[in-house]
Formats: C-alpha cells, structure tokens, sequence
C-alpha cells in the first residue's frame, strides 16, 4: 500500500508561506488573468486562481474578451499588461479559441511576468537547466516528488506526454534533478514496457486510467498529472485504486497536482513581484 502524496496539504503549507511572506513586506501582488472565449473548464480553472490569490492577499483581475476575439486583440490586451507596472504577473489561460496562435501569444508576454513560465524565454531557460520563472504544473510536480523522495539523483523517470505544458519542461526539471528521463508519447511503442522500468512515472497524457497496476514497478512513486471529465467525474491517467498496491507513493486526482500547480502559480508572482519591486 502506497503512501499517498497529498498536494492539497503541500499546497496549503507553501500558500500559507506566501501569505506571510506577503504581510511581512507590505505588498499586494497583482496577477493579471486574461481568459478569451467560453471554455467552461477555463472558467472554472480561473474562478479557482482568482479564490486562491484572495486567500492569500494577492490581486487576480481578470481580463474577458469574446470567443470571437482575434490575434491582434489579444495582442493588443497583453501589450498594454506588460506596460503597466501595477501588473506584476500575467497568465493567458489555455486554451485559446479555434485559429488563435496560443504560443505567439504567451511569448508577447514580458519574461519577468510571463508567471506561466511557458514563453520563449523562460522554457528557453529550463531546457538550458538555467531555469528563470519555471512553469507550475511542472514546478508543482517536482516539489511534490522532493517532499516525498528526497534527493531524486539517478533515478530513471518516464513522463508519458510531451506537451509544452507538461511533459517538456517537467523532463527538463527531472533531468536538471539528476534522474534518467524518457519521454514517451502518442507514437511511443510498448509504452506497459517502458513504464515498468521507471523508479517514478509522471501520467501526463490525457487518457483516463491508462496506467495499470501491471505498468508499474514495485516501489515506483507514480505523479498523476490527468484531468479527464468522464460522466461529471474527475479521473486521472492512472488507475489509483490498483496502482496504490504497488507504488510506493502515488498522488491521488483530484487533490494531488491541480492544487499544486495554482499554488505554484500564485508563488511565481510572489516571486515576480519581489524581483520587480526590488525586495
Ligand atoms: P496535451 O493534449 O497537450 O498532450 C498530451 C500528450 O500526451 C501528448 O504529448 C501526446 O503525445 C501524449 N499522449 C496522448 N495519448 C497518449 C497515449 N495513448 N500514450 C502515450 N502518450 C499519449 O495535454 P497536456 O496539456 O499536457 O495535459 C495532459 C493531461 O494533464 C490532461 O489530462 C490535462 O487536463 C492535465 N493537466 C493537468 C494539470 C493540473 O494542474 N493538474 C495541468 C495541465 C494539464
């Protein structure tokens, strides 16, 4: 029976920290939100930063265009955030309306505000190992590992997705921790194999329940990164009730990597608003 890693609970100790951090300077950082169109998830996933930021005594404003809006109004938007200096950090939530270039987008975005950490420059930085604002899911994961693992050096990890978001720079975070990363994807072959090899398994590819109790290595810690929305339920990639016999930790969905990463969010503008008020 695994260990459970609870990044509720992890989440709650980093906001608290924040929170005093916050008082302790004086300062009210703002978080810049802009959300385009009507993606029901989106909504909800920014109604959750905004709660989280208040809790914290952080400002969210949320900035709404139309589903109908086009590239160079969203431009025009992040533009005018980046030149006003009572906005410390910026996020654009994802993703954005049919025909819209996201990642033009989020590279506008000023690199010492861009708090998603999913512009050029700073996925530039990770990938370098020279990591400047790390993006939080990411961030959020690796603080869960080291809680839970400690010292991650020589590890082999697999992540099972490759996207911008998740799966690159979480494999460049491993690998900046000294663990063997494979990348596996869409296209990889025998991925029950190259799972079973893994000392920890990042799930990060969408597909409800795919990872098995017969994927995973006795003693594995296993990071369900899924969201999947299945008859209103939240179901993660791995299947928790099997895969918590064998590993050795494992993070249940919801309640392990979703809190983590608003936590880690809302830390980047912490941080983001320190370095740019000189603190
Ligand atoms: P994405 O769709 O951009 O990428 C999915 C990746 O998984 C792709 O690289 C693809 O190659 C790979 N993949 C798809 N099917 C596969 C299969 N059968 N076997 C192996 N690989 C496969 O998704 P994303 O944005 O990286 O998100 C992945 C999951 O994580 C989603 O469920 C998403 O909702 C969730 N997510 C959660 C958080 C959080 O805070 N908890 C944050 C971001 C994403």
């Amino acid at each position: 029976m695994s260990a459970i890693i609870d990044g509720k609970a992890l989440a709650e100790e980093i906001k608290q920290k924040i929170a005093e951090g916050i008082l302790k300077n004086n300062i009210v950082p703002v978080l810049a939100v802009v959300l385009v169109g009507n993606n029901e998830a989106s909504h909800i996933y920014v109604k959750n930063k905004k709660k989280t930021a208040a809790e914290v005594g952080m400002d969210c404003r949320v900035f709404e265009l139309p589903e109908s809006s086009v590239q160079k109004e969203i431009e025009a938007l992040v533009d005018k955030l980046n030149n006003d200096k009572n906005i410390n950090g910026i996020i654009v939530q994802l993703p954005l309306p049919r025909g819209i270039d996201a990642n033009n987008i989020i590279s506008l975005i000023s690199p010492e505000k861009d708090v998603d950490g999913l512009g050029v420059y700073n996925a530039g930085r990770l990938a370098m190992g020279e990591p400047n604002i790390v993006a939080a899911t990411p961030k959020g994961i690796l603080y869960m590992l080291k809680s839970a693992a400690g010292d991650l050096t020589g590890k082999n990890a697999v992540v099972v997705g490759r996207s911008n978001i998740v799966g690159r720079p979480v494999s460049s975070l491993l690998l900046n921790s000294d663990c063997t990363v494979t990348i596996a994807h869409s296209k990889t072959k025998n991925l029950q194999e190259v799972a079973k090899a893994a000392d920890i398994i990042i799930a990060a590819c969408g597909c409800p329940k795919i990872i098995k109790k017969d994927w995973v290595k006795k003693g594995a810690i296993v990071i369900d990164v899924g969201i999947n929305r299945i008859d209103g339920k939240i179901s993660g990639d791995v299947d928790f009730d099997e895969v918590k016999d064998i590993a050795s930790y494992i993070s249940p969905v919801p309640g392990g990597v979703g809190p983590m990463t608003v936590a880690m969010l809302i830390d980047n503008t912490y941080n983001a608003c320190l370095k740019q008020l000189g603190k």
